[in-house]
């Protein structure tokens, strides 16, 4: 019997599986959260359709990806509101309107471009904690190292 699903492998190696931490840290720095390798992204936001190591195919389920925009809108609204509250916190009581305004419309459109690669690779890392992978998504050889 190969030992190719993870019911059929020994309970110790199944502990080696990674861990909610482990997959979320993955996911932080934009690399498959099943088995780490990075370079996912071609040309920054084109990502693969499969981890190139593993095999995993990143869009689990159709739908996938709203979690991911969803996660992105989050921080880059976030980081506006930090952004405006310091700033107005700073600049009290003579607020520069028009470079406050100006600041932060770029902010708007900066963030939540180079919060992309990260939002998908992160999503799909708590998406995986939430719905464990199952025996015919990855190289369980690459994943249990
Ligand atoms: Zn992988």
């Amino acid at each position: 019997m190969t030992a190719d699903r993870p019911a059929d492998r020994d309970p110790g190696e199944m502990g080696r599986l990674p861990s909610t931490g482990r997959l979320l840290g993955r996911g932080l720095v934009a690399a498959c959260p099943a088995c780490g390798a990075r370079r996912q992204f071609r040309y920054f936001v084109k990502m693969n359709e499969r981890c190139h190591r593993c095999g995993l195919l990143f869009e689990r389920i159709e739908g996938h990806w709203i979690g991911a925009i969803g996660l992105n809108t989050i921080v880059s609204f976030g980081v506006l509101v930090l952004s405006m509250s310091i700033s107005f916190v700073v600049t009290f009581p003579d607020f520069p309107v028009v470079p406050l305004m100006i600041g932060h419309a770029a902010l708007a459109v900066v963030v939540p471009v180079l919060f992309f690669p990260v939002s998908r690779t992160l999503w799909t890392a708590i998406d995986i904690a939430m719905r464990p992978l199952e025996p015919h998504e990855v190289d369980w050889s690459v994943v249990l190292r």
